[in-house]
């Protein structure tokens, strides 16, 4: 395929600056693009994005190879490529990726697929076979829950990695390098603009009236995207939950040296920071918010940075605690002292977007103005550092073929979509702390 060709001073907006966002800013004048914006409603790191978190898993067992390989090249870049490297924003602390007994075939299955793929593409010698409780207890000793019929891997490769600051890490070397941030209301996208002749997009009216003109513009706009955009079926945004527990000093260190934990079908388990948060993660389901947005029903993200009493409903509360109560019952019900509802959107096959967004998308003498780089269903912080790549090799027509058809904009396989268990949030209760019900949304 020919590459199209796009000036190095040729003005190119990022809608978003979240993980896709930033990291094609970065990836943007690492290739020495001269002129890019990046607009968000809020300064980085944006309140509003999925990595406004402490932490983020960062491992490589998928059941994708394509995924596997990219967490691989992400790890090496985490913990060699700068400012990731010297910023020591990865922490490699490695995980324990268990099999609880009650899972059913399907799931199973997939966590075979996972480790034969980690093994397949990483460093065999950072992973142990954990074949039963005792092993796993002998792996870490701190585990005092009953996990008879458990099994899973150590993988010493994998780790967590610090979310929010390595946002700011990210922005901050790129307003050094000349990517110009907008936020505020000049920084919300309104809507597209398109040239009234040839229909093709030319820039985004922002909030306030302001008029971002550029040669090509990339929706990153995450959980946010389907509202802003028609994806025709290919994006649903969930939310995923979380809740932080308090340790004492004492308790920190004891639990400074546990592994990222993960039970299939349970949740997460995080290593405590500094300051004694400890963090558990993982719902059976993921949450919806369903609405009308032009006539179109969209999920769309319910904002703590615009709606900050929100917590994770009741009955999330009480789920997310299942893998504390299975791998580290001692602190499973101790209160829970801030929680959320963290949003992203879902592609129908939990790939990315990174794609002109066309039906046609590969006609080199006509390109594309409009691209989509988002869908990070659930697993795309990890690839902070290396994201921005791909997508710059998709504005320049360079990305391989399997990746341009893996990644590609796809209306055409929504019916291929798998049945995922959501729950709308209006369903749920004990969410909203100002007063007004749930049912009032
Ligand atoms: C609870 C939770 C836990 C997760 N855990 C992990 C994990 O352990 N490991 C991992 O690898 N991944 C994890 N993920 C997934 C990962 O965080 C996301 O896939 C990724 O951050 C999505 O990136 P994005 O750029 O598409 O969206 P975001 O990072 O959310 O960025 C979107 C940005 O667009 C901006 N925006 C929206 N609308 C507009 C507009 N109109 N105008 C201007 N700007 C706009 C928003 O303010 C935001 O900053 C998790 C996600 C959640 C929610």
């Amino acid at each position: 395929m020919a590459s199209s060709s796009l000036d190095k001073d040729a003005r190119i907006l990022i809608v978003g600056a979240g993980t896709f966002g930033l990291s094609t800013a970065f990836h943007l004048v690492e290739r020495g693009y001269t002129n890019a914006t990046c607009m968000d409603r809020w300064e980085v790191p944006s309140k509003s994005s999925a990595g406004w978190d402490l932490s983020k898993v960062a491992r490589t067992e998928y059941g994708s190879p394509v995924l596997t390989r990219l967490a691989h090249e992400s790890l090496d870049a985490w913990r060699e490529l700068e400012p990731f490297a010297s910023e020591k924003l990865f922490h490699q602390t490695g995980w324990i990726h268990m099999n609880p007994p009650h899972l059913g075939e399907a799931s199973r299955e997939w966590f075979m697929r996972s480790v034969e793929n980690t093994r397949r593409y990483g460093d065999v010698s950072q992973i142990e076979d954990l074949p039963d409780e005792d092993a796993i207890k002998a792996k870490c000793d701190l585990l005092t829950g009953d996990l008879q019929g458990w099994s899973g891997i150590f993988n010493g490769n994998a780790g967590w990695v610090e979310a929010m600051r390595s946002m700011q890490v990210l922005g901050e070397y790129c307003a050094k390098r000349g990517v110009k941030f907008v936020s505020g209301p000049s920084g919300v996208m309104k809507e597209l603009i398109h040239d009234g002749q040839t229909n093709n997009v030319i820039g985004v009216l922002a909030e306030d009236g302001t008029k971002h003109l550029a040669d090509r513009i990339i929706l990153a706009t995450g959980g946010w995207s389907e509202s802003l955009l028609d994806f025709e079926g290919q994006l649903v945004t969930v939310s995923y939950g979380y809740a932080h527990i308090q340790l004492t000093k004492e308790e920190t260190q004891k639990y400074a040296r546990l592994p990222v934990l993960h039970a299939l079908g349970s949740g997460f388990c995080f290593p405590p920071t500094a300051d004694g948060i400890y963090k558990i993660a993982g719902l059976p389901y993921t949450l919806t918010n369903y609405t009308s947005v032009d006539g179109r029903r969209v999920s769309v993200p319910r904002d703590k940075a615009l709606n900050p009493t929100d917590t994770l409903p009741e009955e999330c509360v009480d789920l997310v605690r299942r893998i504390a109560r299975a791998c580290l019952p001692e602190l499973a019900e101790r209160p829970v002292v801030y929680s959320a509802m963290c949003w992203d959107t879902e592609s129908i096959d939990m790939q990315f977007i990174i794609s002109p967004q066309d039906v046609q998308p590969w006609f080199p003498s006509s390109p594309s103005t409009l691209y989509i780089a988002t869908a990070g269903s659930g697993h795309a912080f990890k690839n902070l550092p290396v994201l921005g790549k791909y997508v710059c090799d998709c504005l320049e027509g360079t990305l391989p073929e399997d990746l341009r058809e893996l990644w590609r904009w796809r209306p055409d396989k929504v019916a291929d979509a798998l049945p995922e268990k959501r729950v709308d949030i209006k369903d749920l209760h004990g969410w909203r702390h100002d007063g007004k019900s749930e049912k009032d949304e």
